[in-house]
């Protein structure tokens, strides 16, 4: 169902119904009583072989001469019904004054970032009464245990600047990139206060034009009690974009100022080189949002509440995800066939073949 983007159990029994398949596919009802009690490990099991099997041959690659992992979280679905006892629940008010209860599902999700894909490794749901960041200890623990070796440095948001995601992932010698945003920081003024003092370093990358600082800080974050790396980056792309009479372009520069904290080591020379591969990975978190996040919302309906049952939400996103990374690492291999050159359109060509093959269709080799 997934892999041939049904995006529905309701597509799916249509289909089960026009290709006769009753005696090879379980019925719908069948399929979501089984998600709700099926082992979750059992599923990350497939998700943990399916890696090894990518990673070996290098179908996966690294990012910029490291392997990144990002985690950040996702929230699923709001309905104005509360259906399951791990429904988390806001009240929100609408014009006019109306309050509103809604009910939705979250979880975090912790993804590789390579270059042409991302991988998704593994997903945590966010129970009620409780933040993204407890969830994400229990990913983040699950993913230093059953992926030891597959990332040496792990990249989140503002949430993530904590002390203790940092000692977590040292524990299990990872290093931390967490994005500095909150400007009462006493790290943040001093990182500006630095910037003041010291000539960033410039350079143009594609289109845009970057100026870099990289202090080194200590004495400014009392909860880690370490040295720390702040890495400053302020971003400038000219853009054409339509003046506003519609008649005519105009020039102008796209401005974006970034700010990390991070524990990696320091780099040994005064390479550029260096510097210019840790602001792109540090760029890489944007990979979750984009890949993971958006796109199988959009492409693959991973919003879309197939059994509302904490188990199977579960069960549904992690098979989905496995399928997902499945397609990314075929669809970046050698097809020999050239008119495959879009995603959506080798998506569609699955669903087709789906559709029409009377038989069923073999098992899809990996
Ligand atoms: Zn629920």
């Amino acid at each position: 169902m997934h892999f041939t983007n049904q995006g529905s159990l309701n597509n799916l029994s249509q289909e089960i119904a026009y290709k006769n398949f009753k005696k090879d596919i379980p019925s719908v009802s069948t399929i979501t009583r089984v998600a709700d009690t099926m082992n979750l490990e059992e599923i990350r099991n497939i998700g943990m072989e399916i890696y090894a099997k990518a990673r070996k041959p290098k179908m996966l690659s690294d990012c910029y001469g490291m392997w990144v992992g990002v985690v950040d979280g996702h929230e699923q679905i709001t309905s104005l019904y509360c259906k399951c006892p791990y429904c988390k629940s806001r009240t929100v008010t609408k014009k006019g004054g109306i309050k509103e209860t809604q009910y939705y599902h979250e979880f975090t999700a912790f993804i590789l970032a390579g270059p042409k894909i991302s991988f998704i490794l593994d997903i945590e749901p966010i129970l009620p009464k409780e933040g993204e960041i407890s969830s994400s200890y229990r990913l983040i623990e699950r993913v230093c245990k059953n992926y030891p070796k597959a990332f040496s440095v792990v990249i989140g948001d503002g949430l993530y600047l904590k002390e203790t995601v940092f000692n977590l992932l040292e524990k299990h010698h990872k290093h931390a990139i967490a994005v500095l945003k909150e400007e009462r920081r006493q790290l943040f003024e001093e990182a500006n206060k630095l910037s003041l003092l010291v000539e960033p370093k410039t350079y143009k990358q594609k289109k845009t034009y970057y100026r870099v600082w990289d202090h080194s800080i200590s004495g400014c974050w009392d909860g880690y009690g370490k040295k720390v790396r702040v890495i400053v980056s302020e971003e400038a792309t000219p853009k054409r974009v339509h003046s506003k009479d519609g008649k005519s372009f105009e020039e102008k520069l796209d401005k974006a100022n970034w700010m990390w904290v991070t524990n990696l080591p320091c780099p040994k020379t005064e390479d550029l080189v260096d510097l210019k591969n840790t602001v792109r990975i540090c760029h890489s978190r944007w990979q979750i949002e984009n890949q993971c996040f958006n796109e199988t919302v959009n492409t693959w309906n991973a919003d879309h509440i197939y059994r509302h049952s904490a188990n199977a939400i579960i069960v549904f996103l992690l098979l989905l995800f496995t399928c997902v990374n499945i397609f990314n690492i075929f669809r970046i291999r050698n097809i020999k066939d050239k008119s495959i050159k879009t995603k959506i359109y080798l998506i569609e060509l699955i669903k087709a073949g789906f559709h029409t093959t009377r038989n069923p269709l073999p098992p899809i080799p990996i």
